[in-house]
């Protein structure tokens, strides 16, 4: 058994999701997690937020525009009459619904329901698709076996459970389609797993189940080892250690979150980033690889904030970063990159909104300054330290950019450099000439 996850985007119009029909049905057996069609949490999330400032006719709107989507949707994906007024009858429950969060103020238990019924409809519908070409598909609720314990963590005892219970009901389908995103929280009320949410699904299925491999199908060829925005003949990566995904992921590489693929990283299981557009594709691998010593891809993250603190009081002492570091504990901001010397720190962040108040706490224990509009560049690859070579090609390939940090040893899969912003394309080209 495998899950197959597929984007907003993979099923953002009829045509889309017959193509996604098309392409789950070529395997017996599998389980296929829907997010919702493009743009519908965002519309979501809007009318939560129009409910939330008691603008209801603002609400109304976007719920309208919706409602006019999904009724065309209807239309164009399915044929019988039968099936279109079955598919209508569901999609109109699910805006009486949503109408009926207009009528008392928004309490956080509605908006968890409202931002629900993306992967709710778009499931239904294409359960209805599938049972017109005559598949035999289940749909498995996921608000019937997926929860979160108090802390905001998978139960994972809990979904194995229910989820197995659920597939020895109706064991022997063609294939399982399921609500990705969408759970019970430990109340048993509706909830999610935060935006984005629908990778982290695929992969807590396929640890519960135990499942050969997790697809998690986009709009792209896989990982790139460049961005092909700014870098010219960038190629898929065949494979990657989930170290080295995790580096990744930090910066937005079309990739899955770090904590999404946890579960598959804890229960070796792969994970294989797949194209709808080009199925055929081979895409990227992740798995718990072997060193291969090879370097796997450059990635760049806009909009970074660098502070350097230098003191005095640092040199020979103890109890100087920690003061720092708590500095920005305090203000509840991560840290990104690190770098230290005898006299000074220098740090990066990629949330400044409350570099105000970072640098005047600072300020007590050194002399601040602070260099804005920065992007990290980061190499990824199999990195162990005792391979020389790859450290000084990364410092040959920047040498007329001037670099503001340095950071690698970290882990064994990054070489990390801060960059000004004019600097970034010519960097990301010079890296990939030097090291590809
Ligand atoms: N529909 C949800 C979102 O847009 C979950 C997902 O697509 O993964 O965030
Ligand atoms: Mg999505």
């Amino acid at each position: 058994m495998k899950v197959l996850k597929f984007g907003g985007t993979s099923v953002g119009s009829a045509t889309r999701i017959k193509h996604v029909a098309d392409l789950i049905c070529r395997e017996q057996g599998n389980i296929v997690v829907l997010s919702a069609m493009s743009g519908t949490t965002n519309s979501l999330v809007e009318i939560a937020e129009y409910l939330y400032k008691g603008n209801v006719p603002g609400a109304q709107e976007t719920l309208n525009a919706l409602e006019t989507k999904y009724a065309d949707v209807i239309e164009q994906l399915l044929s019988s009459t039968d099936m279109k007024a079955n598919a209508r009858a569901i999609i109109d429950r699910t805006f009486a619904l949503l109408r009926s969060f207009f009528r008392a103020p928004l309490t956080e238990a509605g908006e968890k329901e409202i931002l629900a019924q993306g992967e709710l409809i778009s499931t239904v519908l294409m359960q209805c698709y599938l049972c017109e070409k005559g598949i035999n598909s289940v749909l498995l609720p996921a608000l019937d076996y997926m929860k979160t314990m108090q802390n905001g963590e998978p139960d994972m005892q809990h979904i194995s459970t229910r989820l197995h219970r659920l597939l020895d009901l109706d064991a022997g389908a063609d294939i399982y389609i399921t609500q990705g995103y969408i759970c019970r929280n430990e109340r048993g009320g509706v909830d999610n797993l935060k935006r984005g949410g629908s990778d982290y699904t695929a992969s807590i299925i396929g640890a519960v189940l135990d499942v050969e491999e997790i697809q998690i199908w986009t709009d792209i060829d896989g990982m790139h080892n460049n961005d092909p925005r700014y870098v010219d003949n960038t190629k898929p990566v065949s494979s990657l250690h989930f170290e080295e995904a995790a580096e990744l992921a930090y910066f937005g590489a079309k990739i899955l979150h770090p904590s999404c693929v946890l579960p598959a990283k804890l229960h070796n299981i792969p994970v294989r980033l797949l194209n709808t557009l080009q199925p055929e594709a081979a895409g990227t691998l992740i798995y718990n690889a072997a060193p291969d010593g090879k370097l796997k891809a450059i990635a760049a993250k806009d909009n970074i904030t660098a502070i350097k603190i230098k003191s005095g009081r640092m040199l020979l002492a103890y109890g100087f970063l920690h003061k720092v570091f708590e500095t920005f504990e305090n203000h509840r901001t991560s840290i990104d990159m690190i770098a230290t010397s005898e006299v000074g720190v220098s740090i990066s962040i990629d949330d400044d909104s409350r570099l105000a108040a970072i640098v005047d706490d600072l300020k007590q224990f050194g002399t601040v300054s602070v260099d804005r509009d920065m992007v990290i560049i980061c190499v990824v690859g199999d990195l162990e330290w005792q391979n020389c070579r790859y450290q000084a090609q990364v410092l040959d390939a920047l040498a007329d950019i001037p670099v503001r940090m340095i950071s690698y040893g970290g882990s064994n899969y990054n070489i990390s450099v801060l960059v000004r912003k004019e600097d970034k394309i010519h960097a990301l080209k010079a890296l990939s000439k030097k090291l590809f």
